[in-house]
């Protein structure tokens, strides 16, 4: 059992550039020119890229069109939003404290840009809320973690492993719960973001789905940036990289996509005309399978190599460096200051 050690504060016997990217030496000043990893500064640019606020999105139409929506389309609608503002308030303060164990002071900032777009998340769920619903009812969706049993089931599945490594941080440990955060953040979030999809491809409630469309772009970086530091993790101990962790890890997928799918058929069921729940759980079966296979390991899932929800990857591959997120054309909602947002510049 390999302990990690808190980063030190300062060291003035250690160089800018870490020497392991845990357990090592670093003087923990931050110079992006002498860093440990080269993939870190391009990360840092692309995820500055992203920046995005709740505020810049106008909330008008969707506002109108919410009273519309069918009884069990509003249901569900609060379900994933409370689920959501829970995943992404844990993910927050997990991302903090990964970044205490992270020797080099690079990978440190990336984890708190990392928590930092957590935070607009969760901001923008209140956005949206109070925009469409009374306070009181916001209370209760932001609550619903505790009163719904299939959302408990899930969220303490996650939770197990973060602890673990909050507890007792050892290279197992921390390996543990980045399968779990890739688990959080590239899986968990999907059956969600398939609704706001379907939705939004029908066109309604645009705005909440741009927000999601959003936040879905920043959990694909933070999913790459985990995966890169398991990688390194690794690399670095490499009599952790053994069969018997690969098992471990495709047994960990298998148990995510079956609690997915259960919150799946919960919420979005057959009850959401043209969202059928079966492609749902194909969809879902196909995420478990990349998000396993980037992390180095066998696809635990046989076949699902094609996503089904073909229409979703127009939302999924924004990429604000090559299309114009905002001529496409199933999205219409006002933005304020487009011009000025920068964007074109980076
Ligand atoms: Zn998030
Ligand atoms: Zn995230």
């Amino acid at each position: 059992m390999t302990e990690i050690k808190r980063r030190v504060l300062m060291d003035k016997d250690a160089p800018n550039r870490s020497t392991a990217i845990v357990n090592g030496q670093s003087s923990n000043v931050l110079n992006w020119d002498d860093v440990r990893f080269s993939w870190a500064y391009p990360k840092y640019k692309k995820m500055l890229g992203n920046f995005w606020t709740p505020f810049e999105i106008n909330m008008g139409t969707d506002v109108k069109q919410f009273n519309n929506l069918t009884d069990e389309e509003k249901k569900t609608f609060k379900k994933v939003i409370g689920l959501l503002a829970l995943l992404d308030s844990v993910q927050t303060d997990y991302a903090g404290k990964v970044a205490d164990y992270l020797t080099d002071s690079s990978l440190n900032a990336l984890m708190i840009i990392l928590a930092q777009q957590e935070v607009i998340h969760n901001h923008s769920y209140s956005y949206i809320l109070s925009s469409l619903v009374s306070k009181d009812e916001q209370d209760r969706i932001f609550d619903f973690w505790r009163t719904e049993p299939v959302l408990e089931k899930r969220n303490e599945f996650v939770l197990k492993g973060y602890e673990q490594f909050a507890e007792n941080p050892t290279i197992e440990n921390m390996l543990d719960s980045i399968v779990y955060d890739v688990i959080l953040e590239g899986l968990f979030f999907y059956s969600g973001f398939s609704f706001f999809y379907h939705l939004a491809r029908e066109q309604k409630m645009v705005a909440t789905s741009t927000m999601i469309n959003y936040i879905n772009r920043d959990e694909q970086l933070h999913v790459d940036l985990f995966v890169k530091i398991y990688k390194e993790l690794l690399e670095e101990y490499p009599e952790y990289d053994t069969p018997e962790r690969a098992t471990k890890v495709e047994g960990i997928f298998r148990e995510a996509a079956a609690l997915e799918i259960e919150w799946a058929n919960d919420v979005i069921g057959n009850k959401i005309d043209g969202l059928d729940v079966e492609d749902v759980e194909d969809y879902i079966y196909f995420y478990a399978n990349v998000r396993c296979n980037q992390l180095g390991y066998e696809r635990p899932f046989e076949g699902y190599r094609k996503n089904p929800l073909k229409w979703i990857k127009a939302y999924e591959d924004v990429d604000l460096g090559k299309t114009d997120f905002f001529e496409q054309k199933s999205r219409q909602y006002v933005k304020v200051n487009v011009q000025d947002n920068g964007f074109d510049d980076l």
